[in-house]
């Protein structure tokens, strides 16, 4: 199976936020993440900067969501 190096991850990234990913992307970038801390910085910072843009166009993330993505970060750092 293909697995995504860090310039594929962050070439996803926004799709990943974004939910644009097939759910197999999705799995991979995740992982990814999960194994990858320079990544997972990267991640946070961009997760971060999205919730800033959300908040300014006066729009909500779905519930549940950015919790769940700083939950799968936990156990890594
Ligand atoms: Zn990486």
């Amino acid at each position: 199976m293909h697995e995504m190096d860090c310039r594929e991850v962050i070439k996803h990234m926004a799709q990943y936020l974004d939910r644009e990913l097939s759910t197999k992307e999705q799995e991979e970038v995740q992982k990814h993440l999960g194994e990858c801390g320079s990544c997972a910085n990267a991640f946070r910072w961009e997760n971060s900067m999205l919730i800033l843009v959300k908040n300014c166009a006066g729009e909500e993330l779905p519930k549940g969501l950015t919790a769940r993505i700083f939950d799968s970060f936990d156990c890594c750092e």
